[in-house]
């Protein structure tokens, strides 16, 4: 690790092509690293093949190489990870932290008060499996204790995970890792000491931290940064065809990324992208950022 401890990362899903949303995430990720002297990592989390993109990894490190970014170390791709995620799976259940859930979608939304994120579950299955059915999603007991966490941009947060959340999926029914499970582990492993993110993962934090907690890992600073909503107020997804970034013509998408982080714009001359990074690097400030945003809240 460089002297200074900073460790940043970058971590797309394959669902689709880089667009303006994950370009920003990449940038503020990128720059709040270099800027600290740090290291950047890029993970590519592809445990989830129902929504795979085929070619979509590929596509999107291609495309950061023409923006110019410079990752440390190799790509880490969740697929290759599979067994130490069953092992920490199964340290969980040995702990008794873990049980098996036979609830289908359905059944939990006819019993669930709606959280910020869908149905809280219930608990149904947290003192044993109904009579005669079958648990193939493991769940994560929470707790009511409320998880504070001080976030970079949008300050002092807390949300109580077992009121707000209820016992979450770590092990999905389908057999395929939950991605608060994967990233939880990865950025342990990788020994991120910085995550900066999109706001539609603020939610997500509480979860993780206390997974992080009950693993005994360090929890890393967080910084969410406001997400890019396409016209309709939606935010951007990798699934939509819209706002592509176009890779020929790197600058021009750079400078709209610097504009919407609110961060002064560099010189009109500057037409190179070593340049480019360069002066970015130097005058990046994340206190610009505006917190007061759109789904920036618990
Ligand atoms: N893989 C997630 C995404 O593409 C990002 C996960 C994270 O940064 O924690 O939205």
């Amino acid at each position: 690790m460089n002297s200074l401890g900073y460790r940043g990362r970058f971590a797309p899903s394959p669902t689709g092509k880089l667009h303006f949303g994950s370009l920003v995430a990449a940038v503020a990720s990128y720059l709040d690293a270099r800027t600290a002297g740090g290291e950047w990592l890029l993970r590519i989390e592809n445990i989830d093949p129902p929504r795979e993109v085929p070619g979509s990894a590929d596509a999107i490190l291609a495309s950061l190489e023409v923006f110019g970014f410079e990752w440390d170390g190799g790509v880490l791709y969740q697929s290759d990870r599979l067994d130490r995620y069953r092992a920490v799976v199964d340290e969980l259940r040995r702990e008794g932290l873990a049980y098996p859930c036979a609830c289908s979608r359905k059944e939990i939304g006819a019993h669930a008060r709606l959280g910020p994120e869908g149905p809280i579950y219930p608990g149904t299955c947290r003192d044993g499996l109904p009579p005669g059915r079958e648990g193939l999603a493991l769940r994560l007991l929470t707790h009511d204790r409320p998880i504070g966490f001080d976030d970079r941009i949008q300050g002092h947060l807390t949300q109580s995970v077992e009121s707000e959340t209820g016992d979450f999926v770590i092990l999905r029914a389908d057999g395929f890792f939950a991605y608060q499970l994967a990233v939880v582990v990865d950025d342990q492993d990788q020994g991120i000491t910085q995550v900066v993110r999109g706001c539609d993962l603020l939610h997500s934090t509480p979860r993780q931290i206390h997974l992080q907690r009950l693993l005994g890992y360090t929890t890393p600073g967080y910084a969410h940064i406001p997400v890019v909503l396409d016209d309709t107020g939606k935010k951007l997804s990798k699934q939509d065809l819209a706002y592509p970034v176009d890779p020929t013509d790197p600058l021009p998408a750079l400078g709209r990324v610097l504009g919407f982080l609110n961060q002064e714009q560099p010189p009109l001359a500057l037409d190179n992208l070593e340049d480019w990074w360069t002066w970015a690097i130097g005058h990046w400030q994340i206190r610009r950022i505006p917190s007061v945003v759109q789904g920036c809240t618990l």
